[in-house]
């Protein structure tokens, strides 16, 4: 068992709802860079390692830079996320843009950026030619379908929606070589919150083998490889974190035996990881509004789903502390619940916790990524402020709360 600690205290909580209220989210800066570090110093041995983060996953101007800063570049999907980067410096190959069913105006931007264009489908090279021009670069992301087990979060291969077959992928870089491009990449991002090292290793083989197969086939030597994001991250106290340096050695093994001897080294690694990246080291602060005794015992909080999903969309587990009685017996079972008119609007089901009183203040674990993000307006809901709280433990604001004036400024009365 990991025991979950939260790097700051009920008093220094206290101090800052005086200005702001809760419900908010605070990501730990330290925790952020230190862990950050760790990744890309595992995979020191890579030719020009790189981790794209994942833009979804955090979408937030300051948090973006910060890993900017720590030598990261960003994976967009979207529109909006490629002029993200853009505002905040990240352009051309430090982008990867891994879309699909991709609008023309977003392969415009993502060329005009110049960044790296990963196709989702072999029409798309077609699409693409039409609405921005092929540039001298192209990546395609491959689904093995049969040839993986799926996990749970992401399904069967077989069943998703995203990438090429492989006969697509051969025929694909054969067609873009006639159409005279001269660099090449390859991505697969086949599992999500994955937390078998093996399988990430796995993933490397796979792609490594294909990679000879492709210079065989069309004597096309590529430039890099891109094993796509879904590191998991421990939820669960008893789960363990994806050991790095086992996921690194395991796939510098392999580079050995099919890069190395095959005369294509180097080529370049890749990953597009967000969760690992920050999911640990963001919380969601929220305070006590109500008990209620029924059926079964309900903490009310001033958050809700809005604020989370990820509890109410997949089941998922978040720890939960009661902050300054994280010492007390566990003594009570409760569902820790928001104010959505949905009963699936729940942060915890029969969790057992410390007795609660209204006030106390409830931090919601591992929230840093894929959690204000995917918030919404449901219920006439407003978006959180979000804090970094830096090394010296002072917390900055980086982005205020949604106002009733946001809420209202697209409605036509
Ligand atoms: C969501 C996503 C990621 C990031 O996934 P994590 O689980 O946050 O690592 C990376 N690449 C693609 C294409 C994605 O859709």
């Amino acid at each position: 068992m990991i025991e979950k600690k939260v790097p700051f205290t009920l008093q220094q909580i206290n101090e800052l709802t005086k200005k702001y209220p809760t419900p908010f989210y605070i990501y730990d800066e330290k925790a952020i860079v230190e862990n950050v570090q760790k990744f890309i110093k595992a995979f020191s041995w890579a030719p020009d390692f790189k981790n794209y983060f994942a833009v979804k996953a955090n979408p937030n101007p300051q948090i973006v830079k910060l890993l900017k800063n720590q030598g990261l570049g960003a994976d967009c999907s979207s529109l909006a996320e490629l002029l993200i980067s853009e505002k905040i410096g990240i352009t051309g190959e430090n982008i990867m843009f891994t879309s699909n069913d991709t609008p023309a105006n977003e392969f415009v931007k993502a060329k005009e950026l110049g960044a790296i264009i990963n196709l989702d489908d072999i029409s798309h090279i077609d699409f693409l030619e039409k609405s921005a021009g092929i540039p001298e670069l192209v990546c395609f992301r491959y689904n093995p379908g049969p040839l993986r087990a799926g996990n749970a979060l992401i399904g069967n291969p077989e069943e998703a929606k995203y990438g090429f077959t492989r006969d697509q992928l051969f025929e694909g870089y054969d067609i873009l070589k006639k159409k005279g491009v001269k660099r090449f990449g390859l991505h697969t991002m086949v599992a999500s919150n994955e937390l078998n090292p093996e399988y990430f290793i796995e993933t490397g083989r796979m792609l490594f083998e294909l990679a000879v197969e492709i210079k065989n086939k069309l004597n096309i030597k590529l430039e890099f490889v891109n094993l796509g994001g879904g590191i998991g991250i421990p939820y669960k106290p008893e789960q363990v974190a994806v050991d790095l340096e086992k996921v690194s050695n395991g796939i510098q093994a392999h580079y050995n035996n099919y890069i190395k001897t095959n005369n294509l080294d180097p080529l370049k690694i890749f990953f597009e990881c967000g969760r690992v990246i920050l999911g640990p080291y963001g919380y969601l602060v929220s305070r006590v509004l109500h008990k209620k005794n029924t059926y079964k015992n309900y903490i009310g909080l001033d958050s809700c789903m809005a604020n989370l999903m990820r509890p109410a969309l997949y089941g998922a587990y978040h720890h939960i502390t009661v902050l300054g009685k994280d010492t007390n017996p566990l003594t009570n079972k409760y569902d820790v619940t928001g104010s959505l008119c949905e009963n699936n609007d729940k942060f915890a089901v029969d969790r057992i916790l410390p007795e609660i009183e209204i006030n106390d203040t409830i931090v919601i674990h591992d929230a840093g990524a894929h959690g204000y993000a995917m918030g919404f307006n449901y219920n006439g809901k407003l978006r959180s402020a979000e804090f970094l709280m830096n090394k010296e433990g002072n917390f900055q604001i980086i982005r205020r709360a949604e106002t009733m004036e946001d809420y209202f400024s697209t409605m036509i009365f």
